[in-house]
């Protein structure tokens, strides 16, 4: 089927208390990876790419390979667009075919994240694709968007509530204490904080900073009203890795064949453990 728009995928999993977990990709490899691995396990799934990776490889490159790999498998794929801080991106990749945006105006005061963020909500609404916004600030870094530890902060629960009724954007990510990167320690999760916000929103909400959070507490998380999960560090890890692997036994290699094959499967097994840990395993309608 063609590339679907996140949000009904993600109200589906906020209603049936799962999540949907969203894969950063950068290369064909990579991409095939995380749609062979939902086809198999027959969960919806988002692609993602930053604005970095837009910048790398093109938006319509992008667009071009998830729609061929969204009319090769029958389980809901969406094209997201992952911290966008520019309206003309955001745009150029609606055009090209991302069917899931995310305006990041986290940075600015409230007013000027609803007001950027509606001007997003406007444009998507009206071609009926998702709109994701974050409130709060989520440490470490992504891309180019650096946030140092003392300048993170967590999103307020009542300003949560009030950002979706003046916006009506169809996903929020809260900041709730996760961190983009790796964890140098524990990350610190405001477990209560999720709860609140998810009693005063309906919106799936977001986890961002999804590599290298335990387990246990990433189901917490799930639990508690998270319904999209973004990793992206732990997957460029594991394809590095592997690629390493590949050189260190063998400095010759010249193959790209031959070090991207298993750098895929290991990525592979590495995105099927994180779709069974969001529980979207199986949750893919059937096939028509
Ligand atoms: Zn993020």
């Amino acid at each position: 089927m063609p590339l679907v728009s996140s949000t009904p995928m993600l109200q589906k999993a906020r209603a049936e208390g799962y999540c949907v977990p969203a894969f950063n990709v950068h290369t064909l490899e990579m991409l095939q990876a995380v749609v062979e691995a939902a086809t198999e396990l027959e969960s919806p799934v988002i692609l993602q790419s930053t604005v970095g990776t837009v910048k790398h490889l093109g938006e319509n490159y992008i667009a071009a390979a998830a729609t061929v790999a969204a009319n090769s498998t029958f389980v809901p794929l969406a094209l997201h667009l992952d911290h966008c801080t520019d309206f003309s991106v955001a745009v150029r990749c609606i055009r090209a075919g991302y069917t899931s945006i995310m305006i990041d105006a986290s940075m600015h005061s409230f007013e000027e994240n609803v007001k950027r963020t509606k001007q997003v909500m406007e444009l998507a609404t009206a071609i009926g694709i998702n709109v994701e916004a974050e409130l709060g600030k989520v440490g470490g870094v992504e891309d180019d968007i650096t946030v140092e530890d003392h300048d993170a902060s967590l999103a307020d629960p009542a300003e949560c509530e009030e950002f979706v009724k003046l916006t009506g954007v169809s996903t929020l990510a809260p900041a709730i204490g996760t961190a983009h990167g790796i964890y140098k320690g524990d990350p610190n999760i405001d477990f209560d904080r999720i709860g609140l916000i998810a009693n005063r929103v309906s919106v799936p909400l977001v986890l961002h900073g999804g590599s290298g959070i335990p387990d246990d507490q990433v189901r917490r998380c799930i639990d508690l009203g998270m319904s999209k999960m973004n990793v992206a560090t732990e997957l460029r890890i594991v394809f590095s890795d592997a690629i390493k692997e590949v050189f260190a036994k063998n400095p010759e290699e010249n193959d790209p064949r031959h070090y991207m094959k298993p750098a895929k499967d290991a990525l592979k097994a590495a995105i099927r453990e994180k779709i069974i840990l969001c529980g979207a395993a199986g949750k893919a309608p059937a096939r028509g």
